[in-house]
């Protein structure tokens, strides 16, 4: 994004990245339908920045979800709004757009370099990358760096910036796990018998949070749509408490009073799982979730079960580690950055993307946040290169009189 609003403003762009091929993580948001942006409006999208939104609601209105898809459209790719107000392209697919996009950048002159990974600055200010041929150095009027926050490294996004951009008095908040799963400490059999099962229409409440959605149980815990929604306040809770409760209601339909009556059917010879099945309607992972979850006594007790199933504590103890996260949490602080998204204390350098310090949650805001920081920094950028250039013109040239220093 930055170097497509730097082309469009005449300014030579090379692109440099460490891996052997240009927006993997990209082409990765493509195998779950390349959710670009969401339609909702604009009040309720921004408030889904937190604490961050101030900062990038400019960049977020200047490039907002029209934008976005007359950006796709540009491109080639239609793109339509699903039930949810999600935006997705018509086929589901991120290649075709990563390949258009690619194709259009280098049409206009962008020259692309992989497998250079930038570890830092030489004692002249060039950039230096490690690449197969050895180390090379190139210095740059001005840099936009969009280098990822720090989950799915294999994707390139390793956060090894962290390190570097620390040591130049960069403030960095810690990246954490966002849009993440959490460990439960599942019993063996219920691992062996679940692990993958989805658990639809439930209701999962944390505090004053609650919402109607679905998650999939795995091997260490619980990951999915309606877990990551929560995510970040479970993360934020478990990091005070060391463990936090996520409470299910596995059948958000029915009243606890109508279940417990329900519940109080005879049951003659049926088993509980019979039992449970018709009077209930909870089978499978919902009746294992019950079982593993509710003390043996209370399946006895139907007052005690319809009270189970509408609340019941499912102990998480930890966010599932930061590279198994669909985002990051922490980066670059804002106080840091100037409105043009450049390092206050760098002047030329631009950082834009998952690397600043902000986060929200699956739905097409992430890349929206990422599309609108890319370009709000490439205009930043090519802002800041007209104006230095304007001033080296109007400034007189400094010359040396040699008679003056004999
Ligand atoms: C499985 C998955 C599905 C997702 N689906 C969606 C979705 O549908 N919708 C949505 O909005 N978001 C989605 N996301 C999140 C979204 O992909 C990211 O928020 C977004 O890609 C971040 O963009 P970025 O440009 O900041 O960083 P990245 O996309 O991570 O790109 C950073 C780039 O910098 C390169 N790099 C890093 N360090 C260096 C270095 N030192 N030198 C050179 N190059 C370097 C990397 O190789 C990489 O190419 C998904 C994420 C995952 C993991």
């Amino acid at each position: 994004m930055a170097a497509e609003v730097l082309l469009e403003r005449g300014v030579a762009v090379d692109i440099y990245d460490a891996m052997p091929s240009l927006g993997r993580k990209f082409l990765m948001a493509g195998k779950s339908g390349l959710n670009l942006t969401h339609s909702e409006p604009a009040a309720a999208f921004l408030q889904r920045f937190g604490d961050a939104r101030e900062r990038l609601e400019p960049a977020l209105s200047a490039f907002d979800a029209a934008a976005i898809r007359a950006w796709a459209a540009g491109l080639g790719i239609e793109t339509f709004i699903g039930s949810s107000g999600r935006v997705f392209p018509v086929n589901f697919k991120a290649a075709p757009l990563l390949r258009s996009w690619l194709r259009r950048l280098r049409e206009r002159g962008a020259r692309i370099h992989v497998r250079h990974k930038w570890h830092g600055w030489s004692a002249d200010g060039a950039l230096v990358f490690a690449t197969p041929r050895g180390e090379v150095r190139q210095s740059a009027d001005a840099t936009v760096l969009a280098l990822g926050g720090g989950s799915w490294p294999k994707l390139g996004s390793d956060a090894a910036w962290v390190g570097i951009l620390s040591a130049v008095g960069v403030q960095v908040a810690p990246l954490k796990p966002a849009n993440c799963g959490f460990d439960v400490p599942w019993s063996t059999i219920f691992r062996e018998r679940f692990s993958g099962e989805p658990v639809k229409a439930v209701r999962l409440s944390h505090r004053e949070r609650s919402l109607v959605g679905e998650f999939v149980v795995t091997d260490n815990g619980i990951e999915g749509g309606a877990v990551y929604a929560l995510s970040a306040v479970l993360r934020d809770r478990i990091e005070v408490d060391g463990g936090t409760t996520l409470i299910l209601d596995l059948s958000p339909d029915r009243s606890e009073a109508r279940l417990a009556a329900d519940l109080a059917g005879p049951r003659g010879s049926r088993s509980v799982t019979t039992h449970l099945k018709r009077q209930a309607g909870l089978v499978g992972v919902k009746a294992g979730l019950l079982r593993e979850c509710l003390d043996a006594s209370a399946f006895a007790d139907p007052a005690r079960l319809a009270a189970g199933i509408k609340a019941l504590p499912l102990r998480l103890t930890a966010a599932r580690p930061l590279e198994e996260a669909i985002s990051s949490a922490g980066g670059i602080a804002f106080a840091m950055l100037d409105d043009r998204f450049m390092l206050r204390t760098r002047p030329g350098l631009f950082c834009a993307g998952e690397m600043l310090d902000w986060e929200a949650p699956t739905g097409g805001y992430l890349f929206s946040a990422c599309f609108a920081t890319g370009r709000a920094a490439g205009l930043g950028a090519a802002d800041w290169l007209a104006a230095r250039s304007n001033t080296l013109a109007a400034a007189p040239s400094i010359g040396i009189n040699p008679t003056a220093l004999g």
